[in-house]
């Protein structure tokens, strides 16, 4: 074991702080990463306080972070596919049984024994997997992606999770040239969402409840823009769509939307409220309209998502902090003020 520099939070209601961890030495199979940029995803917020305990508890001190790009310093002596120097990648997952179906299929996402990046058991070390918000982590080749060398290092980061989270149901749901697409919420997942359906040639719709950020939607690759809480704006895209992806943190009328799709269209959820959503039968049984989840990707997919992003110059929109203003940050996440992820530059982690 090696001591690695971090932040965690002590509890629910505490701040970030800085701390030491311990990670295992690399085994034959693991890559050991510098941490160069993680991205502040919601769900860390979601985790740090607590607020899926229903689901998945917190274990404190909890280091979050699960948006991870690096350079490699050190592998393991049966490691094929990275060297010392190379970039690599992390996000939401570190392991899996690797002998499951759903593993089989490149769905790892789906392994009932599934390890996440943070907060879950570490068969390793015995006690809880510890995330990116820190100067060095230690993975599984298996786990480890490949970064395309033209990204932009911070703006990629956001795409081992916001970028595979959202290209994945999209991939999943045929969104393509001639399909008609939704993205609510232009929060970090949102304007991934708004990427990705203009470079795989929908004709994109942005729902949000800030009118500011019409201009950015425009400019991300929107062809339209609904401020949400207009109802006559929303009235005027009745019955008209064909997949409408909801990346909403908080709560909110889904059968709004759901009202908005066309005859066997599906709304496909991401994002993870605290509080269980409210769904109208109704607005579901005419139409024969229909309402999933999607979660992450696999490995593969997310391999797929990189390279595709890699041809497409695609990154996230960040605003790169550095690790010591995490809290600030966290409170402007929740007052949706972020354009579009935050990126943590994990060189600040060295005043520390
Ligand atoms: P984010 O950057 O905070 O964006 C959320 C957006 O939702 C905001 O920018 C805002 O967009 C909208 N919003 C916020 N509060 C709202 C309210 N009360 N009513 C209506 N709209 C509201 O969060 P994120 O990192 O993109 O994450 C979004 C959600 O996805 C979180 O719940 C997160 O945990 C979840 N998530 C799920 C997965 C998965 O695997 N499925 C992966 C990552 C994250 P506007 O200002 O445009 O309205
Ligand atoms: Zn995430």
């Amino acid at each position: 074991m090696y001591n690695a520099k971090a932040y965690s939070a002590a509890s629910a209601t505490s701040p970030l702080a800085s701390t030491t961890i311990a990670r295992r030495d690399p085994t034959d199979q693991d890559v050991q990463i510098e941490i160069l940029f993680c991205g502040i995803c919601h769900s860390d917020l979601h985790q740090v306080r607590n607020e899926w305990k229903e689901i998945m508890p917190t274990v404190y001190p909890c280091v979050p972070g699960h948006e991870i790009i690096g350079r490699v310093t050190k592998v393991g002596a049966g490691v094929k596919k990275f060297k010392p120097g190379d970039l690599a990648a992390v996000g939401c997952m570190v392991d899996s049984d690797r002998t499951c179906p759903e593993c089989k299929e490149g769905l790892e996402q789906f392994c009932p024994n599934l390890t996440l990046t943070y907060n879950f058991p570490d068969k390793h070390t015995g006690g809880v997997t510890y995330g990116g918000y820190s100067d060095s982590i230690v993975v599984d080749e298996r786990f480890v992606l490949r970064v395309p060398s033209n990204l932009n290092l911070a703006g990629a980061a956001p795409l081992l999770c916001a970028g595979i989270t959202t290209y994945s149901p999209m991939r999943h749901w045929g969104v393509t040239k001639g399909k008609k697409v939704g993205v609510v919420g232009l929060g970090g997942l949102g304007h991934m969402g708004v990427k990705f359906a203009h470079a795989l040639g929908a004709h994109t719709v942005v729902f949000t409840t800030t009118p500011s950020k019409k201009e950015d939607a425009l400019r991300l690759g929107a062809d339209e823009v609904v401020v949400s809480r207009n109802a006559d704006e929303m009235a005027k895209h009745a019955g008209s769509f064909d997949f409408i992806l909801d990346a909403v943190s908080a709560d909110h009328d889904i059968n709004a939307y759901i009202n908005l799709l066309r005859r066997d269209g599906n709304i496909t959820l991401v994002g993870a409220p605290e509080k269980p959503l409210q769904v109208a039968a109704f607005s579901l049984l005419f139409g024969r309209k229909s309402l999933s989840g999607s979660p992450i990707g696999g490995i593969p997919e997310t391999q797929e998502m990189l390279d595709f992003c890699g041809q497409h110059n695609i990154t996230a929109d960040v605003e790169v902090i550095p690790m010591q203003e995490v809290n600030e940050a966290y409170e402007r996440l929740l007052k949706s003020d972020v354009k579009y992820r935050f990126s943590i530059d994990m060189a600040s982690l060295k005043a520390d």
